[in-house]
């Protein structure tokens, strides 16, 4: 089923609105951050909040339409849900609830406030096939305003986001009916904290939504503490990093790269809630790909087309290194 991800077009050049959106698709299923291009060109960098710059909140609107059922509060959910990211083995991310906001228009000027709310009728969701969206802006440079009266340290700085949920849509937040609120919320802020869609089986980036799924995978974990390491590490890890090539030796663009343990072994036995998965990524223009956050282990590592359930125009792949597509006319292929 389609999703509706969009890379817009900046608002206000040097601004890049990235706006996701989880669909739901039962069932479904390489971590990747959204990626900015800098001013000057060159490598797309990973957009990731400065946690030195100012606090990084996130302020909840509680007005809640009848479309949310449950005995569990939005504002528990939403907390929970920042917890797992935040609290995810290897990750050191500074992020508090600030203020409540009494906010019901997304695109009303709150350049402090990064808005979750559940009542904002000015999001187009398109039907309810779209359950939330992620509105992040980051810049693509250093030196720039950061909305909080400093100035921005790298390109790709995210400096606002918010998160909105379909009121058009049944949320459960516990013994009630409907979707699952704490898997959906999970799933947007890992895109508040940077992360795009994974093409990964089971990892809670999946662009389409599983009916519960509220604990990360290892291509989550992969994914939020390459954004946010925590030094030193609470579990080591490495990279793995390759080339995929056609049989004539030309580049494959966009080949979906993941490595798959082969031994069962649990790195993160410490934290039992996070659930083994492979980890994955996409190969650049060279055909150059490194899957980071990879722990001790022996893996397999396969390449296979982008070509579905998740494609390209999930992630926006193509899209972030000026190419018109990714390159999907290969077979699968392990080592
Ligand atoms: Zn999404």
């Amino acid at each position: 089923m389609r999703r509706s991800k969009m890379k817009l077009a900046s608002l206000l050049l040097p601004l890049f609105l990235v706006s996701s959106a989880l669909v739901v698709v039962t069932p479904g299923y390489s971590f990747l951050p959204e990626l900015t291009i800098p001013a000057g060109g060159g490598t797309p960098a990973a957009n990731h909040w400065s946690m030195s710059s100012f606090q990084v909140q996130w302020n909840i609107n509680p007005s809640i339409g009848s479309n949310v059922t449950g005995t569990t509060s939005v504002t528990t959910i939403i907390s929970n849900s920042f917890s797992t990211w935040i609290n995810a083995p290897n990750t050191s991310a500074n992020v508090t609830a600030g203020a409540t906001s009494s906010i019901t228009q997304e695109k009303s000027p709150h350049p402090t406030i990064n808005l979750i709310c559940f009542v904002c009728s000015d999001v187009s969701f398109g039907g309810t096939e779209t359950l939330g969206i992620t509105l992040s802006t980051s810049v693509n440079g250093a030196g720039l305003p950061d909305g909080h009266g400093g100035t921005t340290q790298f390109a790709g700085q995210i400096i606002h986001a918010d998160i909105a949920f379909n009121p058009a849509v049944t949320f459960d937040t516990g013994g009630g009916t409907g979707q699952d609120l704490r898997t959906v919320a999970t799933h947007e802020i890992g895109h508040f904290l940077g992360l795009d869609h994974s093409a990964i089986a089971h990892a809670v980036m999946f662009p389409q939504a599983a009916s519960v799924l509220t604990t990360l995978s290892f291509d989550d974990v992969a994914g939020i503490s390459s954004l946010y390491p925590k030094t030193p590490a609470d579990v080591g890890t490495g990279s793995i990093s390759g080339t995929v090539t056609m049989t004539t030796g030309a580049p494959v663009f966009g080949a979906h790269v993941f490595a798959n343990s082969t031994t069962g072994v649990d790195p993160f036995g410490a934290f039992p809630t996070i659930r083994p998965s492979p980890i994955g990524a996409l190969s650049d223009t060279a055909g150059n790909f490194t899957i980071s956050g990879v722990p001790a282990d022996s893996y397999l590592v396969i390449a296979e087309p982008l070509d579905g359930p998740v494609v390209d125009s999930d992630i926006g792949w193509a899209a972030a290194f000026n190419q018109p597509s990714v390159q999907t006319n290969f077979t699968t292929r392990w080592h």
